[in-house]
């Protein structure tokens, strides 16, 4: 067969991808279980979008399946084995201030804008045109591959948890829904939500009263903001010197405000992705630190010590007896992300672990829970995502490498990250663009975005890894 040009492939029919995409994108398909119903489990508008890729798949004459709205998949080709391409159409909200409408598709400087253009709507269309171009062309495949494509990737995951309970999983293949070149390991995820009582204490002269502490809204991330209030007879002004002296000697910023019951004390820090703890500036932390100063009372004060004496200064879990170290994907890291202690109710600790390759989560959690039990909190909830490794020699990243490389002219460099990416519900997968070295990520962000050389460039590369795959 004479050489194939997909990138030409691809701009022959780019006008309709460009079209199909856009109405795609034209879904609001955020999660709403408000308007969950049967085959609709994350409400209307995801149910709308995946019946969409599914109606397109069919009409382009490719077998595909809806697994009661859960995921779906487009599938060509024939033989035993089975390849996967895994990407998802549901999108996080779209947030304010954006310049052109976030379901209203627009082009401007060459890019495309939209809520889900990069994540993950465009590269799904990418990755189904790959499939069609595989098809129209007629090559001779000896295995069969599928697009499967998920709901419910920006939440639980919950789609994929179904999907594979009833379908069958891959021998390999890859999600179009991280970074290229190619993501091969990813360390393993323990959301841990650590809680217990805390008990009310007649005031004293002596003490602060702690009513409440708050900060953070989402365990990934390094909380930029943390709230407490304190009560009492104390002296207000000597209070309020001690919190300004602390700021002052750490170059915080913050303010303590005396108000009718009481005195807010306010510390602002540096929000960061919980994958990079060290990066950013824990304000509730910091909070523990200058708390550490000031005499509270038993229940209050108990609280003050666990950040001090296990969370503090500690990004790589050495206090809570849970460090660890491997070549592939480095240390551990620890990120404590949401806190919230009610006097006379109750308080909670939320921890994002992630893991290398040498981890195993029921010593972790176990040791977690030892360290945590004098200081009255236990765990009462875990989301966890094991660690994720395919190794380098693998046929997988053999002929990606090998695609990438071939269609863009540079080296196609493996990598391992300390987040997560969808590729991980494949036993044997990895992450394989949209976004490649050097472009700007905006995936989650207001005017969302993909360039169009991107999007044709990633359609081309997918077009030929299928191929090469399943020829
Ligand atoms: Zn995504």
């Amino acid at each position: 067969m004479s050489e194939i040009r997909w990138l030409e492939e691809v701009e022959k029919r780019k006008e309709d991808l460009l079209a199909e995409l856009s109405g795609l994108l034209r879904i609001e398909s955020v999660l709403d279980e408000s308007t969950a119903g049967p085959q609709a489990p994350f409400g209307r508008k995801i149910a709308e979008a995946l019946e969409y890729m599914l109606q397109l798949g069919e009409k382009d004459g490719f077998t595909t399946k809806n697994v009661d709205g859960y995921a779906g998949h487009i599938e060509y080709g024939e033989g035993e084995e089975l390849i996967g391409l895994v990407s998802h159409v549901d999108v996080v909200p779209a947030g304010e201030g954006w310049t052109s409408p976030p379901y209203a598709p627009e082009v401007r400087d060459g890019k495309l804008y939209a809520r889900g253009a990069i994540d993950d709507k465009g590269p799904t269309m990418a990755a189904y045109y790959a499939l069609k171009i595989v098809k129209e062309l007629g090559l001779p495949l000896s295995k069969r591959v599928r697009l499967i494509i998920g709901t419910d990737e920006e939440s639980l995951w919950r789609d994929m948890k179904v999907y594979f309970e009833r379908e069958e999983m891959p021998a390999m293949g890859f999600s179009p829904d991280a970074d290229f070149p190619i993501i091969a390991s990813e360390k393993g995820l323990l959301d841990i939500r650590l809680s217990g009582k805390t008990e009310e204490q007649p005031a004293g002269e002596d003490h602060w009263t702690m009513v409440e502490f708050k900060s953070g809204q989402r365990v990934n991330m390094v909380p930029d903001y943390a709230e407490v209030k304190l009560i009492g007879e104390g002296d207000v002004f000597e209070l309020k010197e001690k919190v300004q002296d602390f700021l002052l000697t750490h170059r915080i910023q913050g303010y303590a405000e005396e108000n009718n019951d009481g005195v807010t004390i306010v510390i602002r820090g540096q929000s960061h992705h919980g994958s990079e703890p060290h990066k950013g500036l824990n304000a509730a932390l910091e909070m523990g630190r200058l708390l550490g100063r000031i005499p509270l009372d038993p229940s209050g004060q108990t609280f003050v010590n666990l950040l001090n004496d296990l969370l503090i200064d500690d990004f790589y879990g050495e206090r809570l007896g849970i460090a660890q170290e491997e070549e592939v994907l480095g240390k551990l890291t620890v990120n404590a992300g949401v806190f919230e202690y009610v006097l006379g109710q109750e308080q909670f600790i939320r921890i994002n672990v992630r893991y290398p390759l040498s981890g195993d989560s029921e010593d972790i959690l176990n040791a977690i829970a030892a360290k945590m039990l004098p200081y009255g909190l236990t765990i009462t909830e875990v989301d966890h995502k094991a660690a994720h490794h395919v190794d380098h020699s693998h046929p997988l990243i053999q002929t990606l490498s090998k695609v990438y490389e071939e269609q863009t002219g540079k080296k196609a460099q493996v990598l391992a990250i300390g987040g997560g990416t969808f590729a991980r519900v494949l036993d044997t997968g990895v992450a394989f663009g949209p976004l490649f070295p050097g472009s700007e990520e905006t995936a989650h962000q207001r005017d969302e975005h993909i360039s169009l050389d991107d999007l044709f460039r990633s359609t081309a590369i997918y077009a030929q890894a299928i191929y090469e795959l399943a020829r």
